[in-house]
């Protein structure tokens, strides 16, 4: 994938381009945003173009080929090995990299999630930057900046992604086929993160989300079992019941918008139920499910279960259905 079809991050890839022309490529780099897609993108873009010589990699020779298909013998991806990168897979990647490139004119490693490390293979990877072995390039992904260790930050050139304007998400979104209002709902639910855009545009997620708000629009502590049950459908794991939450956040957060007298709303679809709602509550009231929200996805994060947090949620959220 070259570097003119990554969508949105113009800056960053003409910066890029710049330091290829200029021959001043940087032996490390931190790539950090919310969208671990487009890092990953454009740090494969960025070893294409090393290694095929063109400043944005002609997609037709040998190298470029085996950089798209992710099997290029002097490219190298580390990605974590269950919660971490472990301490042994850095001593591998230590061992790749003094080898002699193969077919490249260096070699190239891509860490993905890069915040994952914990302490020994965070100590392990920091000597590989001091003393790099052979003319290696290492390019760091992460959606979790504040997770890397200050001493490796402060070896790396760091290259902020800004996340992307929800009109910007949704005219890409358009581009490649979504109709207005799916274009429009994904764009506002993604955060600016193209990646995520493009999974929520994806029907059943749409779905899912309406289903979701519906259900737990209509929960009551005086029915507990549905309750429960309603908890344990969202609470299948860990990723399931964060999506569900991140939804639940930005629903409320339109309860809000709506009871202030704004229009601009993520869930245009459920307008009818997000007016209801904002009508039978105070603003405090709202501000204190959102509290609640907020303090759930942050245990999410944490090790707590995420069926009792989704229990203790609803419970919290249902006076919304009291009606
Ligand atoms: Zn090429």
């Amino acid at each position: 994938m070259p570097f003119s079809s990554i969508a949105g991050q113009d800056r960053i890839t003409a910066l890029l381009r710049r330091s290829l022309e200029a021959g001043r490529i940087a032996h490390a780099y931190l790539f950090e945003g919310i969208d671990a897609g487009c890092l990953k993108e454009t740090a494969l873009a960025l070893v294409q173009a090393v290694f095929c010589g063109a400043t944005d990699g002609c997609g037709e020779c040998d190298a470029c080929r085996r950089v798209q298909g992710l099997n290029h013998p002097d490219l190298h991806l580390l990605q974590s090995d269950g919660v971490f990168i472990k301490v042994d897979q850095v001593r591998e990647l230590q061992r790749e990299l003094s080898l002699r490139p193969y077919q490249a004119r260096k070699k190239a490693c891509i860490i993905e999630d890069a915040d994952r490390m914990n302490p020994a293979s965070g100590n392990a990877f920091l000597k590989t930057l001091e003393e790099p072995p052979g003319d290696a390039m290492l390019i760091l992904l992460t959606t979790h900046g504040e997770g890397i260790l200050p001493t490796i930050r402060s070896r790396c050139q760091i290259l902020r992604f800004p996340p992307l304007s929800a009109d910007t998400v949704a005219s890409l979104l358009r581009e490649n086929g979504a109709d207005e209002e799916q274009a429009r709902m994904a764009a506002a639910l993604a955060g600016g993160s193209l990646s995520r855009a493009r999974e929520i545009a994806g029907a059943d997620r749409l779905q899912m989300r309406r289903t979701l708000l519906e259900r737990t629009s209509r929960l009551s502590c005086r029915e507990i079992f549905t309750l429960l049950e309603t908890a344990e459908d969202y609470a299948r794991d860990r990723e399931t019941a964060t999506d569900a939450v991140d939804m639940l956040k930005l629903f409320w957060r339109d309860i809000l918008l709506f009871r202030a007298g704004s229009g601009e709303i993520a869930n245009l679809d459920l307008q009818p139920l997000v007016k209801e709602l904002s009508e039978r509550m105070s603003t405090e009231q709202i501000l204190e499910k959102l509290e609640r929200i907020a303090v759930t996805g942050q245990a999410l994060t944490r090790n707590v279960n995420p069926r009792l947090a989704l229990e203790v949620l609803f419970m919290d959220l249902e006076a919304s259905g009291q009606v």
